[in-house]
């Protein structure tokens, strides 16, 4: 008997189903996937249980405040935070993280098809005018720094200078990793982040998506530093200073069969992207583990390029959301059951 699979809920890995409405393409197919609660989804016979369920009717606004509220809660609480984007190409990544580039540049409404992603850094920068408002004289600084990566074929470019290829992960010397010669701008509000968001995406977008475009084979990285400090009587100090870091990730497809093997370039991309999504939920999985448990198991962080750059996001104590996108009909079951089986995994 397989149903009714309800993970256990545990505060710093949620895990967050987004069903994406039918296509025009795939009206009148037959719809197998359906939300049965605000936790529990069907796939035919069968019933899945996670943190949240949201359906074909559900708003990017819907879903920020799943998602990306309570990320901004725990950013400002001093907590490292990250978004995973999980799922079969087409089924809706990219929509929910970031939105069409148009809404970003249209600047900030609850109404508009923004992604997570915008909204987060809209309600980001409003709360950090209110900490400087409400802080009883004393001086409140925050200072915030930002790079766009990219993973192509195991090796990491930088989007924000295409230029920069095969970029190298260095420890420096306080044991934190960094991406050597990556591009890392200042931004101080909401419009100079959408700006850096708009000219990284548009430098990684080649062609429309289809299951052989590069964007369905790359993962993406937005990488987002707050550092901030107070100044009271006394002068300022540095090591008062509260350090965070936001990880949004948008993963390649995770589309299993989708690339014709005559074509020997795709067959080796879609052979490193198996590799490194399945590495990344056996990594998730151990971290969550570790968590729950007294003997903490060694983490493999470095088994690939993907979840070395995660290590600073995902360890300590950390929040992860990962968000498992999919679509509601029988065409894509088999896709949609191995994501769920992601999502399952991960808790
Ligand atoms: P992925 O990044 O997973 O490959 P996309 O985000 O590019 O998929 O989505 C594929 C298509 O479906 C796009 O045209 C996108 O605008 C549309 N889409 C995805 N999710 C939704 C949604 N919740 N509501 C409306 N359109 C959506
Ligand atoms: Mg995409």
């Amino acid at each position: 008997d397989q149903s009714a699979v309800v993970a256990p809920s545990d505060p710093s890995v949620k895990v967050v189903v987004r069903i994406r409405p039918a296509s025009w393409r795939e009206r009148g197919q037959d719809r197998t996937v359906r939300k049965v609660s605000v936790n529990s989804l069907s796939v035919g016979e069968r019933s899945f249980g996670f943190d949240s369920v949201v359906d074909t009717s559900s708003t990017q606004e819907d879903i920020f405040q799943l998602v990306g509220v309570p990320l901004v809660k725990n950013s400002l609480a001093g907590f490292n935070t990250s978004i995973l984007a999980y799922g079969q190409t087409g089924s809706g990544k990219t929509y929910t993280m970031w939105g069409p580039p148009s809404a970003m540049l249209e600047g900030h409404s609850a109404s508009s098809n923004q992604g997570i992603v915008p909204r987060i850094f809209h309600m980001l920068f409003e709360e950090f005018d209110r900490e400087q408002q409400n802080s009883d004289g004393k001086q409140i600084n925050f200072q915030c720094r930002c790079s766009f990566l990219e993973i192509y074929n195991g090796q990491i470019g930088d989007l924000l200078d295409p230029t920069q290829r095969n970029l190298q992960i260095k420890d420096d010397t306080k044991n934190v990793l960094f991406v050597e010669n990556l591009t890392e701008e200042y931004v101080n509000s909401y419009d100079d982040v959408t700006q850096v968001l708009v000219k990284a995406l548009s430098n990684r977008k080649v062609g429309a998506t289809s299951v052989n475009s590069k964007s369905s084979r790359s993962h993406i990285i937005f990488n987002f530093v707050v550092e901030s400090w107070c100044e009271g009587n006394s002068s300022k100090s540095i090591s008062r200073s509260k350090i965070s870091r936001i990880s949004l990730i948008d993963l390649a497809g995770s589309d299993r069969n989708k690339l014709d093997d005559a074509n020997r370039q795709c067959a080796k991309e879609s052979k490193s992207v198996k590799k490194s999504l399945s590495q990344l939920g056996h990594l998730v999985r151990i971290l969550g583990e570790n968590k729950r448990s007294r003997g903490p198991k060694d983490t493999p962080y470095q088994s690939s390029c993907l979840t070395h750059l995660l290590q600073e996001s995902l360890g300590g104590n950390a929040k992860l959301s990962v968000i498992c996108a999919i679509s509601p009909v029988e065409k894509c079951l088999s896709e949609t059951l191995s994501t769920l089986r992601f999502g399952l995994r991960v808790k």
